[in-house]
């Protein structure tokens, strides 16, 4: 069933779609030149996304707990991190057993790949420094860092206060933080219809216009197998969770989602999409606030499947390069360490190129050579990341899904949500 239709030239995915195919044939007439003036316009998207990042979290937290208070909340964590973990767990499983069947880095080439310079993204080391980071000492601060974890922590914790609050304070402080909520989903749904299309125009346009395809050919084997791995999960893991789970047709769910899917692979931030993915999953999957301000912000920071099949694949891929046998032992490091990296990383881009160096330091892969390596992998990681950062936000958009429907919320993705 479809709701909502109109022409389809109206619609936002068609126009997102349409825009991607022009910034395409865009950066490959205008190569650097038309990335050089129009690269802005991207920027621009990207940063209003970030604008209503906070905010949009804040109000959409806070108002989800207080309306549901602490009752509900435990066993709602108890779901949504057990989600979290299986997924990547499954995630990790299809990198480790694809790229030991296909073993693309032996005999892999790389004296002629280019390589590039790690960006500087923090990395947060042992479970006590994650804890510790996460309580936030000033929440003002956080809220400018865009600490996503913090602000989460913070506002759960406001919400379950209003929610004891007795009824005279409860109700307009309720009432006044959900409806800065619903202002915020207006500003959010404004910046998409008006400015996606062209934003994305732009991304596109600048990344085709900038990328030497030359690293492909050295990495090409083990890109096909990051592709293969990331498909498997995408459309066959996710899908089948969803069906056997949640009871959903994948198909309508993926309908409900290109936008956000959109917008992961243009940006390859989790973390710019989040108002995006907030928005469809609440306007078109059909989720409550209640659901989806619980499990999308801190899914986009803590729920990365496709990172996590990136961190086992990649640290299994250096590996062979190097001619290191990687023994049972060291492999069930590697899928445990992999999971724990994807936690940590980022949502940010490249982010999951970063924290690699946590798995390869448990299994002992260190020095000048590994860093070339990875220096190598980083040149032909745009693209890869893309794609990866479709998967870990859509993810992210199961769990919510799944989790709504075992709220006993029947009407979650029953139909396509048009416009
Ligand atoms: N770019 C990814 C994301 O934002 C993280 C990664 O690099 O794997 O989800």
């Amino acid at each position: 069933m479809i709701a909502g239709g109109s022409v389809w030239y109206r619609q936002l995915h068609w126009q997102i779609a349409i825009a991607m195919v022009l910034g395409i044939l865009a950066g490959l007439a205008g190569g650097e030149y038309l990335a050089d003036k129009l690269g802005w316009i991207g920027q621009l998207f990207i940063k209003l996304l970030k604008m209503v990042i906070v905010p949009l979290v804040l109000t959409s937290i806070i108002s989800g707990v207080a309306s549901v208070g602490g009752a509900g909340l435990g066993r709602m964590f108890g779901k949504t991190l057990g989600y979290y973990v299986v997924t990547s767990f499954f995630a990790v499983l299809t990198g480790l057993v694809l790229v030991n069947l296909i073993q693309p880095g032996v005999g892999a080439d790389l004296v002629d790949a280019e390589t590039k310079e790690m960006p500087d993204v923090t990395v947060v080391t042992s479970p006590v420094e994650l804890i510790l980071d996460i309580v936030p000492q000033n929440i003002v601060a956080a809220a400018a860092e865009t600490k996503m974890l913090s602000i989460i922590l913070f506002a759960i914790l406001l919400g379950v206060s209003i929610a004891s609050l007795p009824r005279r304070h409860r109700e307009p402080l309720a009432g006044f933080i959900g409806a800065a909520f619903q202002a915020m989903m207006r500003l959010t749904s404004g910046i998409i219809r008006w400015v996606a299309p062209i934003g994305v125009f732009s991304l596109i346009l600048t990344l085709v216009g900038t990328t030497g395809l030359g690293s492909f050919k050295a990495l090409g084997l083990y890109a096909l197998v990051l592709l293969i791995g990331l498909s498997v999960h995408l459309f066959f893991t996710l899908p089948l969770i969803l069906r056997l789970v949640g009871g959903i047709n994948p198909i309508i769910h993926f309908k409900n989602m290109v936008e956000p899917m959109v917008m992961a692979f243009s940006t390859s931030s989790s973390g710019a999409t989040l108002p995006v993915t907030i928005r469809s999953v609440q306007k078109k999957v059909g989720v409550s606030n209640r659901v989806t301000s619980f499990v999308l912000p801190m899914g986009a920071t803590v729920n990365m499947d496709g990172t996590a099949l990136y961190e086992c694949a990649g640290v299994l891929f250096i590996a062979q390069v190097m001619g290191v046998t990687m023994g049972f032992e060291q492999q069930v490091l590697i899928v445990v360490t992999a999971l724990l990296a994807s936690i940590g990383a980022a949502a940010v881009p490249s982010a999951g190129l970063v924290v690699i160096f946590i798995v390869l330091e448990a299994v002992n892969l260190t020095g000048p050579q590994v860093a070339l390596i990875v220096g190598a992998m980083l040149a032909i990681d745009r693209p890869l990341d893309m794609y990866r950062t479709v998967v870990n936000v859509f993810s992210d958009s199961c769990g919510a899904a799944i989790i709504a429907r075992s709220e006993g919320e029947t009407e979650v993705d029953t139909v396509v949500v048009r416009g």
